[in-house]
């Protein structure tokens, strides 16, 4: 039921690593830019066999029970699922993973095969007291999948066996998918009926529909696709006082849209069975290339035309000078940037008055659709760009970024290995503040990392999930871990950093499902009254608090 091979302790499965081959200059640079030792010893994940977990909670009886309702093979309480179901993949996660701390796993693991066994599980768990966390991918960033501490014991259960796509609408374009599809096959279900969903985070390849909808995530062409929250045109969720189904009515003008109740719900209100999504045609055509500004300032400003006057692209993604110079250290030889470092290509960016390395920064955008169309909407938004500084550089940098956009969270586990404090902040905010966020939130990162024993440390951002009203922010910052003490290291870097959103006009509460970690924020974000009428829904449809407690502070 699990995927085979899955590395517990870090992203993705074995067999899979991010190649650092052809590319000499990486670790010499990031050693000099971090301060890291020049032979740093090597931190591997502990064996799994060798942590030490808190036995199971949950008595023979009380395990013979869940089997006569789900089948003996359906529940679990070993150690290995016991661990890769303990937490998310967030950079915390995976310090404690590796080290082997995991203090709270859950005391056994479910697979229910329908509907029907979702259920039965929450009507014997409400008996006992149980909790019961929903487990998608495992791709969590924020702690949504962590067993709250305490004397209660936890289920975690796993949808990996509501998966299916189960119908496709050709007329109306809607397909109705399970909540347990990952990305890969759902896409490739559909694509096989000539339909694609649109949505690719970055998590991609291990996350599903499911996890997607309960943290209102964004993809990388939500752009021209829309984020999860367009994408779903209705939700069915398996709730312990019954089944709450939306309508599936796009025109509908009947309001309160209880789906938007739903979307971003973490698990605290039941368990997402499937979901009616908005689909569209395969484009022919995917088109995407890199261009090269002077600074963020006209990037922005191109970005900002292209989305109040068109052509609206698909993809959009927007590094600063920072990042800009960090890609072109990744790039693989004779792909993307580096294809740009030769002699001659130096001499004309220089002619051109730019530096991978020093101040440019680095635009990826993209256009899906039919060739002509697409050929015209890139002659007008080259136009745009033009008229903002902008230097085309061509598709070979597209295709580059196309190529290898699901391959970064690998680097991470060497980065770790080595380490390195590696992490992204995520936060979104309207035009008029985005500049003034950027700016604010890397000098509070910058300043943070070194306080905590980081080093100089290294602070860049991606501008991305871009629309009419503004845009998200996704600033990556790295140091050298402090031995020891890397959560408490990591917490305060993170705290500077959203002191600083919240200060500047940002949200905490992006794509990301907001829940542990960043509680403090949201909550004062929204204030009393809205949080009230959240617990309400909550008692409503959780009224003995079993789903997923602890989630977030205001469910
Ligand atoms: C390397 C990396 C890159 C990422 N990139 C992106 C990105 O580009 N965009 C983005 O939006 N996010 C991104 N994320 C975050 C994460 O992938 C998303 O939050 C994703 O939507 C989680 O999906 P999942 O299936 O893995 O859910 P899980 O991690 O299993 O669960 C997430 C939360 O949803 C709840 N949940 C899961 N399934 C259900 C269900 N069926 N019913 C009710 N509740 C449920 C869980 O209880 C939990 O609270 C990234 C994470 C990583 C580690």
């Amino acid at each position: 039921m699990d995927l085979p091979n899955l590395r517990w302790w870090g992203w993705g499965t074995l067999d899979q690593t991010y190649s650092l081959e052809n590319q000499p200059h990486f670790w010499p640079t990031l050693r000099a830019r971090l301060d890291l030792p020049d032979a740093p010893e090597p931190r591997p994940a502990v064996p799994l066999e060798q942590i030490k977990l808190p036995p199971s909670r949950l008595d023979h009886p009380v395990v013979a029970s869940l089997q006569r309702l789900l089948g003996e093979e359906a529940v679990r309480t070993d150690a290995q699922v016991r661990v890769e179901h303990a937490v998310g993949k967030a950079y915390r996660d995976l310090v404690r993973l590796r080290a082997g701390k995991v203090t709270h796993p859950p005391d056994a693991v479910v697979y229910p095969a329908d509907e029907g066994q979702v259920a039965a599980t929450l009507a014997w768990a409400a008996d006992r007291d149980i909790a019961v966390i929903p487990f998608g991918g495992g791709s969590s960033v924020h702690g949504g999948l962590e067993p709250e501490p305490g004397d209660r014991p936890t289920v975690t259960m796993d949808l990996a066996r509501l998966a299916q796509v189960i119908a496709v609408d050709r007329t109306s374009r809607t397909a109705r998918i399970q909540a347990g599809a990952r990305g890969p096959a759902l896409e490739s279900a559909l694509n096989a009926q000539g339909f694609t969903l649109g949505h690719f985070p970055r998590s991609f390849e291990f996350s599903t529909l499911g996890g997607w909808i309960a943290t209102r995530s964004a993809g990388q062409a939500c752009s021209g696709y829309g984020t999860i929250k367009e994408l779903t045109e209705a939700v069915r969720l398996v709730s312990p006082t019954g089944i709450m189904e939306t309508r599936n009515a796009p025109a509908s003008t009947a309001g309160p849209d209880l789906l938007h109740v739903l979307l971003g719900s973490e698990g605290a209100l039941g368990v997402i069975t499937e979901a009616t999504m908005r689909i569209r045609a395969c484009p022919a055509v995917q088109d995407y290339r890199g261009l090269l500004f002077h600074s963020l300032e006209d990037g922005l400003a191109a970005l900002q035309e292209l989305n109040h006057h068109g052509p609206r692209p698909t993809v959009v993604c927007l590094s600063d000078a920072a990042e800009t110079a960090g890609c072109a250290l990744l790039s693989r030889e004779r792909r993307g940037l580096r294809g740009l470092t030769g002699r001659v290509a130096d001499l004309y960016l220089t002619w051109r008055k730019h530096s991978l390395t020093n101040g440019s920064c680095l635009m990826i955008l993209g256009f899906d659709g039919e060739p002509q169309a697409v050929e015209r909407r890139w002659q007008q938004a080259l136009a745009v760009c033009q008229d903002h500084g902008g230097l085309s550089l061509g598709q070979a940098i597209g295709e580059s970024w196309k190529l290898e956009r699901f391959s970064h969270p690998y680097l991470r586990d060497t980065l770790l290995e080595a380490g390195v404090m590696v992490d992204a902040i995520k936060t979104s905010a309207s035009w008029s503040n985005l500049l003034s966020l950027h700016r604010e939130m890397t000098t509070a990162i910058r300043a943070a990392i070194p306080a905590t024993g980081g080093g100089p440390g290294y602070v860049m951002t991606r501008v991305c999930h871009v629309h009419e009203w503004g845009a998200s922010l996704s600033t990556t910052f790295l140091g050298r871990q402090v031995p020891g003490r890397e959560v408490e290291q990591w917490w305060e870097v993170v705290r500077a950093a959203m002191e600083a959103v919240e200060a500047n006009g940002g949200t905490a509460a992006t794509y990301h499902g907001i829940s542990q970690d960043q509680s403090p924020w949201p909550a004062r974000q929204v204030g009393p009254l809205a949080t009230r009428i959240q617990r309400q829904v909550k008692q409503a449809l959780d009224p003995l608090s079993i789903m997923n407690p602890g989630v977030t502070a205001h469910l």
